[in-house]
């Protein structure tokens, strides 16, 4: 019989992202929800001074909202020459959540005189797995670049235009979503929690 596990999202890429690591790994016993597949609880907003708090708080609510094992995320970008913001506030850095261009325009106009050798960024993401019966695991993936100057790309969403991840010279906006997964923040903190999904698959 198959496990049913949440994801604390309503994002269908989200979901579908796990799902695709899920049976790359092979672990076929779980089965992945999302949000819209559970009735509807009080979801607490972000106001967490770390990713790690933030995604934690979510998979806890979720867990105790449904009875199932909770998977919740955090993310961001940390820009070295703003001190390692907008971190936590990068879906609302210039004023309004979620409005992508708006906190682009906002980033680019920011690092308008810092030249190229300091221009280095990460996005980071921690995936939060809480289990009913106590068992909390909050773990971390990065994926280190630099701010370019100008968008680049149509692709993904955020700040992907500006992000040029290390080792190449093309922004995240232009890889592929297989390439992106393939490298990224969301991609590494998700692998690291598949002993621990792996062990509730058995159970
Ligand atoms: P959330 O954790 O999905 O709410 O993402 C927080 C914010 O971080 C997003 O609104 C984006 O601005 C930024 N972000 C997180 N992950 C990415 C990514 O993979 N590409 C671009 N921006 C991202």
């Amino acid at each position: 019989m198959s496990r049913r596990v949440l994801v604390a999202s309503r994002n269908a890429k989200k979901l579908n992202e796990l799902r695709r690591i899920l049976a790359e790994a092979g672990i076929a016993e779980i089965e992945i929800v999302g949000l819209d597949d559970v009735p509807a609880y009080d979801e607490a907003p972000e106001t967490g001074a770390t990713f790690e708090e933030n995604a934690l708080a979510k998979a806890r609510d979720g867990a105790t909202a449904t009875g199932l094992a909770c998977v919740a995320d955090d993310s961001g970008i940390e820009v070295d020459a703003l001190n390692g913001m907008p971190g936590v506030l990068s879906a609302r850095w210039a004023g309004r959540h979620g409005d992508d261009a708006a906190n682009n325009a906002l980033l680019l106009a920011q690092l308008g005189d810092v030249p190229d050798e300091r221009r280095g960024a990460r996005f980071v993401s921690t995936c939060a797995l809480v289990v009913p019966d106590g068992a909390e695991i909050v773990v971390r993936g990065e994926w280190p670049g630099t701010v370019g100057r100008k968008p680049l790309g149509d692709g993904g969403f955020g700040y992907d235009p500006l992000f040029i991840p290390e080792g190449g010279d093309v922004s995240a906006a232009q890889l592929t979503p297989a390439e992106k997964d393939a490298v990224s923040h969301r991609g590494r903190a998700l692998a690291q929690l598949l002993p621990a999904l792996s062990e509730l698959a058995e159970g």
